[in-house]
């Protein structure tokens, strides 16, 4: 029997901006089931990072396999670009990204957003695309907002629609960038319930966050980025309680 393919693997990913080289060579395996969380100081690179993965951000160098595919570049006078752009659509749709300004469209109500992209990309029936959508309503405890618009909606509720919204695609891996940060406080429970609920069902995910206890949790790896470098990485029992680098010391260290 084939073995299964890994969800996600990255290798040797550098990015500059400018002058300023931003990603130094990083990389990640997520094998299926894993919860990956990237930590790290304000600027280290952890959006660029995320983003480097599902190409909204394309890496100067380095390998990105989706489901065992390797997504294939050509140099242009422009960069680095994908060779096929089809090749990246598909990838796309495999890699589900919430980020942290809950970005539902506004002109449309929650059950809309939810299924446009399984209706319009995957060409999934509206009838069968309404029900799983109102499954993943039911899921993340929205039920009752399946008409609102995002504007009617709290910020908590607009985030974890937006969860549903990426659950839509069925996605092979699921990647958050802080999507706790822009709440309030009393709404991020919540959302990180959710985000426990999808660890504990074997979603595949990579998760930029601020928040130890989940990173603590639920990760099955952490990994701390400084400067665009990976400076330190491993279990959450090693990582979080029994930091090696005096730099990830002082990061966890209390604040005041
Ligand atoms: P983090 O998410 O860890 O806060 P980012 O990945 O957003 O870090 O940023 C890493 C570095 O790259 C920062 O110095 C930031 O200013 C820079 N950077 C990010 N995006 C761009 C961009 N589009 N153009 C220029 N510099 C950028
Ligand atoms: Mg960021």
């Amino acid at each position: 029997m084939a073995a299964t393919p890994i969800p996600l693997e990255v290798r040797n990913i550098k990015k500059r901006f400018g002058d300023t080289e931003v990603l130094k060579g990083l990389s990640l395996q997520a094998n299926k089931g894993d919860v990956i969380t990237l930590i790290g100081a304000s600027g280290s690179g952890k959006s660029t990072f995320l983003r480097c993965m599902n190409l909204l951000e394309q890496p100067d160098e380095g390998d990105l396999l989706v489901h065992g595919e390797e997504i294939r570049f050509k140099m242009t006078r422009h960069g680095r670009e994908p060779a096929d752009w089809k090749q990246v659509v598909r990838m796309r749709a495999k890699l589900s990204m919430v980020f942290q300004s809950f970005n539902l469209w506004a002109h449309m109500t929650l059950l809309e957003n939810i299924i446009e992209a399984p209706v319009h990309v995957l060409g999934t029936p509206k009838k069968e695309a309404i029900a799983h959508a109102r499954d993943l309503l039911e899921r993340v405890g929205l039920t009752a907002r399946a008409d609102a618009y995002p504007a009617q909606m709290s910020g908590g509720q607009q985030q974890r629609g937006a969860i549903a919204r990426a659950l839509a695609m069925n996605p092979e891996v699921m990647l958050f960038d802080e999507p706790t940060s822009a709440l309030d406080p009393e709404l991020v429970g919540d959302v990180l319930k959710v985000m426990r609920d999808l660890a504990d069902e074997g979603r595949t995910m990579v998760v930029v966050t601020h928040e130890m206890g989940f990173a603590r949790d639920v990760s099955s790896q952490v990994i701390y980025l400084h400067q665009g470098v990976v400076e330190e990485a491993g279990h959450p029992q090693d990582i979080l309680t029994n930091p090696q680098s005096p730099r990830l010391q002082q990061f966890l260290a209390p604040k005041y």
